[in-house]
């Protein structure tokens, strides 16, 4: 296993974990000025500044991608709603084309209007099939734009409104089924936060291997979590066993970024300066 202690070289910020401090530009500078190599930027963020700047300015820097957030959110209503979600997806590709990053993230999607607390059906079946078609479009235009999509399964407690995909085991048979070949054009993002309680975590990355492991995102699991979202834990400050996990991922061959990503109502009410020296001495000491 990589050894960790003396260089955060392998971190990666994703983005939303000082959002609520700095827009993004301000993020990649502060990223820089401590050597932080990688990041993992959401659309929105990119939007607000512009993405032509954003652009240029990880050129500028050589800050690089470990991924972009996100595609997904594939099941609607109606056939109307089915087709704008393929093209939103389609412009997500291209921005993260543009960007270089190394996959684009896929939230799948579940209950369509889940998240507005008004569901136009019940019927999860469904969605994990829209699910799965969507992905086998997105794939095909993925193809051609030489972007590798990574399926993020989440926890269960947000299997209505966010992901009807909640299990490593579960996305792995959707590539399996969709890209059979392990052409290196699909696969998963294993985000600690939602898999670290998953009695087949080993045996799945094991599963998964290096050509599907696209992508790993760590935070802590606070005991007791007392908001669904947004009350993840900073790198020990929680249950998960860290290292022990990434071992299982060097393991399994995996040897790219370890992504930090913590939305939290604590950390965002703190210094953006403070949450990234955090984050590089835990990345150092624990991860
Ligand atoms: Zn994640």
């Amino acid at each position: 296993m990589r050894d960790f202690s003396s260089s955060h070289e392998a971190l990666s910020l994703n983005t939303a974990t000082v959002r609520k401090q700095w827009r993004l530009d301000r993020i990649i500078e502060e990223c820089a000025r401590r050597d932080i190599r990688a990041i993992s930027p959401w659309r929105d963020q990119v939007a607000a500044v512009g993405i032509d700047r954003i652009a240029a300015q990880l050129r500028a820097t050589g800050i690089k991608l470990s991924g972009y957030c996100r595609g997904g959110f594939y099941p609607a209503g109606d056939a109307a709603g089915l087709r704008a979600a393929l093209d939103d997806n389609r412009r997500a590709i291209d921005e993260a084309k543009l960007l270089g990053a190394a996959c684009l993230v896929l939230v799948v999607g579940s209950l369509p209007g889940a998240l507005d607390g008004r569901p136009l059906y019940r019927d999860l079946a469904r969605a994990r099939a829209e699910v799965r078609d969507g992905i086998a479009a997105s794939l095909e235009y993925a193809r051609t734009a030489g972007m590798p999509l990574a399926i993020e399964p989440l926890h269960p407690m947000q299997a209505a409104e966010r992901a009807c995909i909640n299990t490593l085991e579960q996305a792995l048979d959707i590539c399996d089924e969709l890209d059979a070949a392990r052409t290196g054009a699909l696969g998963v993002a294993v985000d600690l936060y939602h898999v670290w309680w998953d009695p087949k975590l080993e045996a799945q990355i094991v599963r998964a291997g290096a050509d599907r492991l696209l992508a790993y995102h760590v935070c802590d699991w606070l005991a007791p979590t007392r908001d669904l979202l947004n009350d993840r834990g900073m790198m020990g400050d929680g249950v998960i066993e860290l290292k022990k996990c990434r071992r299982w991922m060097e393991d399994a061959g995996y040897s790219g970024y370890s992504e930090v990503e913590i939305f939290s109502d604590y950390w965002w009410s703190k210094p953006g300066e403070e949450v990234l020296e955090t984050c590089i001495a835990r990345h150092k000491s624990v991860v």
